[in-house]
């Protein structure tokens, strides 16, 4: 029984651990990485194992640094089932579908500009892939356990990250005694308790070994800042001066939970006569999954969504067409607009924004993590002047920043989350995070008093059974 470790190590991006047990090979997770263009081209390309011997897929979330490579190991040969749960299946179709289109555009471009005489290049994958990939996804119930080889048992348990989104424990026939059974915990990324919509994460214990994210390993989340006073504040007195309120949000997950937050202020009597529109097809088909799937909200969503549609309501409006997008830029009167990317790099939000950020009555309100040079990191940083599509705009408007939207686990919930166990597991391989948050969460761990706790390299095998690597040793240098 090993685990080998050939994406998600030391960084956040191409999530994939290959557990290989009495002979068959499941394949946890099958992200996309994402990084400098060549070197993400040339990774996402070639499979570091041989993509048919692999028996069977197991993803914890739709987002696409755990999925997005799914078509390109299709494309590559895999025809075995992909288990996820139900909610997860359906987000996947919206996901994929927006990739392939992505990578189809991006090496239409590439090809368009390229010297005379060299060959074209094919995508890495296309809508044709995604239409065979997803009737391989096998959506599972939460909290039943289900075989997927002779020896391997799976149950998927909520991990209150985004919708469908779950922990993964395999129950493992070791082969050393009848009955014997070797309980592996992978917690995929783990959301935050007290989330809007989702339910909380569900606390796993009695586990031998456990792989475990730490994207925010050495970090910690705002806290007790009531969002919604926050965000009403910011609508109130955006509408005051006669401006609109701009959102740049992820059409999954982010979308939802600021549609969610409004529409409670909406019924609690807190906001402004404004009508509010969410202007991305990918969050509308996105919010389309999240209707359907009321069986994974928390309590309070469920009754409210009892009671009416959660995600719309009648001062709400989803956009459609290109036409209906230009023309909410000619309405004098103020409004709230929602529309995507969330780190304003591409997307319908960029018209929104050349009409607006010259405007000081408007505001621009940043909801969620902008990368360094992107768009949305240079209007949180009030640069006076800002580039869109090679024109250059004065920034006027307001910029505000709502932080604790996060959904993932921060450093003190994943503690709280491992001393939540009664019973350790002899080994935690951390993985999912920048190295030098899993370096410091790994710290954090052992400074608690938890033994057997590794930060795999990528590449590196480990022996399941005993948590020893193979080649490599992974002990950190003194003073890490
Ligand atoms: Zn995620
Ligand atoms: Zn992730």
């Amino acid at each position: 029984m090993k685990v080998t470790f050939y994406g998600g190590a030391r960084t956040v991006t191409g999530s994939k651990h290959l557990l290989e047990v009495n002979g068959t090979k499941i394949l946890l997770e099958c992200g996309l990485f994402q990084g400098r263009r060549e070197e993400a081209r040339r990774r996402n390309r070639e499979f570091p194992f041989t993509t048919l011997a692999v028996d069977a897929v197991i993803l914890s979330h739709a987002h696409i640094d755990h999925s997005g490579a799914l078509p390109a190991l299709v494309r590559a040969g895999y025809e075995g089932p992909i288990y996820c749960t139900r909610a997860t299946a359906d987000l996947l179709s919206v996901l994929l579908r927006d990739s392939a289109e992505i990578h189809e555009r991006d090496i239409y471009l590439v090809n368009k500009h390229r010297p005379a005489g060299t060959p074209e290049i094919e995508p890495l994958y296309t809508l044709k892939d995604v239409a065979r990939t997803l009737p391989l996804l096998a959506g599972m119930e939460y909290g039943e356990q289900f075989k997927i080889a002779n020896d391997v048992n799976v149950i998927f348990r909520e991990a209150g990250h985004i919708l469908g989104s779950a922990q993964v424990q395999l129950n493992i026939n070791d082969g050393s005694g009848p009955g014997t059974v070797f309980r592996l915990g992978f917690t995929g990324d783990l959301g935050r308790d007290h989330l809007p919509i989702l339910r909380d994460p569900y606390q796993m214990d009695g586990l031998d070994a456990l792989i475990m994210e730490s994207t925010y390993g050495d970090r910690l989340h705002e806290r007790g800042e009531d969002l919604k006073s926050r965000l009403a504040a910011v609508v109130e007195r955006t509408v005051e001066r006669g401006g609109r309120i701009i959102i740049p949000a992820f059409a999954v997950g982010r979308t939802q939970r600021v549609v969610y937050l409004l529409h409670q202020l909406f019924n609690e009597g807190r906001l402004p006569t404004v009508p509010i529109y969410v202007d991305s097809p990918m969050a509308s088909e996105a919010t389309e999954v999240y209707r359907r799937h009321p069986d994974c909200f928390d309590a309070e969503a469920y009754r409210l969504q009892e009671e009416g549609d959660i995600l719309g309501f009648r001062r709400l409006r989803y956009v459609g067409s290109v036409e209906e997008s230009k023309r909410l830029n000619e309405m004098r009167v103020p409004c709230i607009i929602i529309s995507a990317s969330g780190m304003a790099e591409a997307g319908r939000i960029l018209h929104h924004l050349i009409h607006g950020v010259e405007d000081a009555r408007n505001t621009i309100l940043i909801v969620g993590y902008c990368a360094p040079y992107t768009l949305g990191r240079r209007l949180m940083e009030r640069q006076p002047v800002i580039r869109i599509f090679g024109r250059e705009y004065r920034l006027r408007a307001e910029v505000e920043h709502i932080g604790g939207l996060s959904t993932h686990a921060d450093r003190d919930d994943l503690l709280g989350y491992m001393r939540g166990m009664s019973s350790p597991p002899r080994t935690v391989y951390i993985v999912h995070g920048d190295e030098p948050q899993s370096l410091a969460f790994a710290g954090h761990l052992r400074g608690q008093g938890f033994n057997g706790v590794q930060v795999p390299r990528k590449g590196q095998t480990f022996d399941l059974l005993t948590g020893a690597p193979d080649g490599l040793p992974t002990e950190e240098p003194a003073g890490e």
